[in-house]
């Protein structure tokens, strides 16, 4: 057994706050890295690929049904229906068009399915809701009972590739600023989950309020993109 991701979680969990949840990303490695995690007591795991999601947790899920799966990657609208069969959220939503695919996905199914919003916050990144006005007509539409299936829970954003720290905690400030606005608009929702800070940026995202990080790297090692690819994923 690999006992360095047992190791990673270890030492991550070790330094994040009890309030914070871990999402494992475990995308371009494969379920025996998702089982091993599992095995050191990780339940929650981001995918950015459906597909890929789809395989993997198929297997993983059949053999661990308390295992919680976020999709967090951008959504082609053709990929809802298995996003929405395989995963428990769906943190990448980006577009009220999206909303309403996963709505009827949902709804076909009879699955109620969470999802958080995410927002565009820094120049470089090119995901996520461009505006907030936006993203107040989202939640206008959930407070108008346009998607009984969905529940809102809150916000994600990736903060801008760059070494700048300063560019990167005004991002993740944004999001909470965010947050807390539409929190106020919208009281009938608990809009409080803010997923944000990857591996390297996380310890800032806690720092400016991140109830959710999403670590890869730091937890499975660096991803192999030629061996994933060719697996088909
Ligand atoms: C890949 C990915 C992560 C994890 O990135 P690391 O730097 O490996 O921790 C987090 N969020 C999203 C949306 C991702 O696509």
């Amino acid at each position: 057994m690999n006992m360095s991701i047992k190791e990673n979680l270890i030492n991550i969990k070790s330094q994040l706050p009890n309030n914070v949840k871990l999402v494992a990303v475990s995308k371009f490695h494969p379920a025996e890295a998702v089982m091993q995690a599992i095995d050191a007591g990780q339940k929650v795991f981001g995918e950015n690929r459906v597909q890929e999601a789809a395989q993997k947790f198929d297997i993983v899920k059949a053999a661990h049904p308390d295992v919680e799966l976020r999709i967090i990657g951008s959504l082609q609208r053709n990929k809802v229906k298995e996003a929405v069969r395989i995963a428990d959220a769906i943190d990448s939503v980006d577009r009220i068009e999206l909303l309403e695919e996963i709505e009827k996905q949902a709804a076909k199914i009879g699955k109620k399915i969470q999802v958080l919003l995410e927002f565009h916050t820094g120049e470089e990144s090119k995901s996520g809701f461009e505006s907030k006005e936006k993203i107040f007509e989202a939640m206008e539409k959930f407070a108008a009972g346009a998607f009984p299936s969905i529940e809102p829970r809150g916000f994600m954003t990736m903060a801008p590739f760059t070494d700048d720290q300063e560019l990167v905690r005004a991002s993740f400030a944004k999001l909470r600023d965010l947050r807390d606005e539409c929190q106020k608009r919208f009281a009938g929702f608990d809009l409080s989950e803010l997923s944000m800070g990857m591996s390297g940026d996380w310890k800032i995202a806690v720092e400016e309020g991140s109830t959710m990080v999403r670590i890869g790297t730091a937890i499975f090692g660096a991803r192999d993109y030629g061996n994933a690819k060719q697996a088909g994923a």
